[in-house]
This record gives structure tokens, sequence and C-alpha cells, in this order.
């Protein structure tokens, strides 16, 4: 008996004709000896809509306002969770209609267990034996992404694109031989081809390169789905759901290294706009200072990136600069207010139009000269860098939002990736 997952994205089930499509091509892939899950997402703008709805209610306006997340963020996952589950009985109806046996499972019934962390929850624990059992009979099981259940029964959500962690957490949980994650595109390509227009398919990529990908802002799989497929070595394919069944479409393969024979040393350029740069002038230089302000932020839930620190003009100071996700800038800015008299800190700048554009490549670790590509590529389009961060695979630059496509543009054919 061998199990197959597949997963389809909001776009993919957009409206009844391609939730219908979506039916065909599961029931491509039906054949005795093969159970089937498929993992959906909600129908495109839906979660949006449904996000909207609940802050609403909250009191938020787009000046502010709003409940704490303490006291929102449970029922944010109520509501929110809902437009998976419309999504699993559209697609368990779609394929009744052409005579596949299938039924939808809610995360209570599977269950399929996360932490209290709402709104941005991380899987526990799948108890597989009952969806299992129902699977190998024949009967597609249609589960819905993103949502999870506490131990004492409370609904959470995964975090935004949460249904690709759905669907490799299934995998996993299934032992299935791998996880097809269709989409609007066809494939992982070398950049976003919304934006290049010349990016290109790839093959095939390692989970550290897509993992990095995926991190730096390519948000064609979310982050976390690619880690726990790394883990638990499940090969993950993603492909085209406008496809009909029996046309060619052979995706990208998301797979160990040691797969991939030709290793590039610039596979991807990844982009993100939701940065902000916080700019801490005339710290004071002494031992404990970095301690003390990084541990601030951790303590408030600041998610730290970049962190560059410099000698400032004045002797025994330093001037300290980090990013930090846009929408926790103004958190972050408080919370260095707040311990201001023991750093003593002069000025506290806040810049919301940056952003972070990285190259990624495992080829990287045994080429030099590939910052200095990069770095060449974007003076020569006359973008300043005002912080740079590395890792063995990867180069990310902090610049000018403004200059964002036309930097991913002048990266992807500084490093050859451009299609002919
Ligand atoms: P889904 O709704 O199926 O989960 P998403 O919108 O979350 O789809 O992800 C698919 C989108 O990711 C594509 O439409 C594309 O614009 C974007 N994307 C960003 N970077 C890449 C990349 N390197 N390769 C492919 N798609 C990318
Ligand atoms: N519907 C959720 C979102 O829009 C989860 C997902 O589609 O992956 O974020
Ligand atoms: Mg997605």
């Amino acid at each position: 008996m061998s199990r197959l997952v597949m997963k389809f994205g909001g776009t993919s089930v957009g409206d009844v004709e391609r939730i219908a499509r979506v039916a065909r091509i599961v029931a491509a892939e039906r054949k005795p000896g093969r159970g089937l899950a498929v993992v959906v997402s909600a129908m495109s703008g839906e979660t949006d809509r449904l996000v909207g709805l609940a802050r609403a209610a909250a009191g938020e306006t787009p000046n502010g306002g709003g409940l704490p997340a303490k006291d929102f963020n449970d029922e944010y996952d109520v509501i929110v969770s809902t437009g998976e589950q419309v999504t699993t009985g559209l697609l368990a109806l779609a394929l009744r209609r052409i005579g596949i046996p299938a039924r939808s499972w809610q995360n209570w019934q599977i269950p399929f267990r996360t932490d209290d962390a709402h709104s941005k929850a991380r899987i526990s624990e799948i108890e597989e034996s009952e969806l299992g059992a129902s699977i190998d009979a024949g009967v597609v099981a249609v589960i819905p992404g993103f949502q999870g259940v506490t131990e004492d029964g409370r609904i959470t959500t995964l975090g935004r694109g949460g249904s690709d962690t759905s669907a490799v957490a299934v995998a996993a949980a299934l032992k299935a031989e791998r996880c097809d994650i269709y989409t609007d595109v066809d494939g992982v390509y070398t950049t976003d081809p919304r934006i290049v227009p010349k990016a290109q398919r790839l093959e095939k990529i390692s989970y550290e390169e897509m993992l990095e990908m995926a991190s730096l802002g390519a948000k064609v799989l979310q982050t976390r789905s690619v880690e726990l497929a790394f883990a638990h070595r499940v090969p993950v394919r993603v492909l085209s759901s406008f496809v009909e069944p029996g046309e060619p479409n052979p995706g990208t393969l998301v797979c160990p290294e040691e797969e991939i024979v030709e290793k590039q040393v610039v596979s991807g350029v990844a982009y993100s706009r939701d940065e902000a740069k916080v700019t801490l002038l005339g710290v004071e230089d002494h031992p404990g200072v970095a301690a003390e302000i990084f541990d601030a932020l951790a303590n408030a839930n600041i998610n730290v990136d970049m962190i560059v620190q410099s000698e400032a003009r004045q002797a025994g100071r330093q001037n300290i600069l980090f990013t930090c996700p846009e929408r926790e800038a103004g958190r972050a800015s408080e919370t260095i207010e707040a311990i201001k008299g023991k750093i003593g800190v002069d000025e506290i700048h806040i810049r919301r139009d940056v952003a972070k554009v990285s190259v990624i490549g495992i080829g990287m670790r045994s080429q030099v000269g590939v910052a200095k590509t990069m770095f060449a590529a974007l003076a020569q389009k006359g973008i300043n860098i005002e912080a740079i961060a590395t890792s063995e695979i990867k180069i990310s630059v902090l610049i000018d939002a403004a200059y964002t496509e036309l930097a991913v543009r002048a990266l992807h054919t500084a490093y050859g990736l451009d299609a002919a």
C-alpha cells in the first residue's frame, strides 16, 4: 500500500469550476494500492476577508485600536479557519460527483494537534490511525490546511500560508511516498516569475536552498513546511493546478542535496518588502549593552534579523542597526525607549520603506567572488546597500524598497539566471 498527499492552494480552488478540475487531477492519481489525502486551502481571497471581519469585530481601524493579542488570537483562529472547512466540503462533493469515494476530515476529527500559540501554532502530533485506514480502503480524505487543535480542543491556525505545512505534516504522519503541492505557478522558479518574466523553473532544488528561499521571502512554500519536509525527508513536488490530467506537468522536486548533480553557485533570488530598519545612534560602548538590547527585543517577541554594529563618531559610543518585520517596528521602538536609560542611546530612527534582497545557492560554499558580483550589479544600478547578512549559502542586502524589483532583475541577470 502506498500513500500520496496532494495540496491545492487558494487560487487553485478559487471557484467551483477550479474545484471540479482539482477533482479530476485527484481522480487521475487514484490507483489500486494507493491511498490519497488531499489538503486544501480556503478559496482565494477568503482568508483575507475573514481576517478583515475578525479585526473589525475587535474594534480595529486603519489607525490602530483593537484588542490585545491575548484576547484576540484564539477567536481569530476560530474565524479564519472556517475558510478551509468550506473548501473540504466542496471538494468532497466534487469528487463524489465524478464517482470517487471521498469524505472531509476536520482537524479535531483526525486529530491534528498543535501547541496553543494561537495564530501561529506549531504542529505537535498527528494521530493518523483512522485516517490512514480510511484512505487505504480507497476513500479519498479531504483535509483542511492551515488549522489544528490544541490538547484541550481549541482551534488553532498555523500562520499565513500554513496549508503547505499541514500538507507536509500529513505526508510525514502517513509516511507518504511524496507530497505534491499544486499551485498557481508550475514550479519553483529562480525568482518570483511575477516580477521577473525571464525567471526559469528549476527541475530540482535542495531542501537547504528552498528553506532559505522561503524564509527570505519566496512565498511559494511556507518556511515551516520546508523545515518539516527536510526533517522527515518528505519529497515535495511543486506543480501547476491549472494543467489538465495527462498534460505535461513536471514541476519542481524539493529533495536532498545529494540528488542534485549540477550544483549552481546561485540558484535563486528572493526578496521581502516586509522589513523595517531600526537604527540606534550613540549607544554606550561597553560589554553587555548588545545583550541588554537584544534580550529586551526577544522578550517582546520581536523577530530580529540583520544586525550591524559600528563605531560612532563620539568616543565610547557605537551605532547599532537591526531589521525586523514591518509590523513589529513600532513595538521595537517602544521596547528600546523603555531601556533607553540603561543603554544610553542618543537617537532611535525607524525606516519602513526598506526591502531585503537575497541570492541563494549551495554552490556558494565552494566558490569565491559571489558577493563581489552582487555588490557590483547593485552599484551599477546606483542602488545603495544599507546592511549585509550572509550565511554559508546566501547573501542578503537591505536596500531602499523603491528599488526592489530593479535589484531582483539586476541580480537575476548578473548570476546568469535569465531564460534565453
Ligand atoms: P497558494 O495559494 O497555492 O499557496 P501562493 O500564492 O502562496 O500559492 O504561492 C505561489 C506564488 O508564489 C506564485 O504565484 C508566485 O508569485 C510566488 N513566488 C514567489 N517566489 C517564487 C518562486 N521563486 N517560484 C515560484 N513562485 C514564487
Ligand atoms: N488560507 C491560508 C492563508 O491564506 C492558508 C494557506 O492558504 O496556506 O494564509
Ligand atoms: Mg501558499
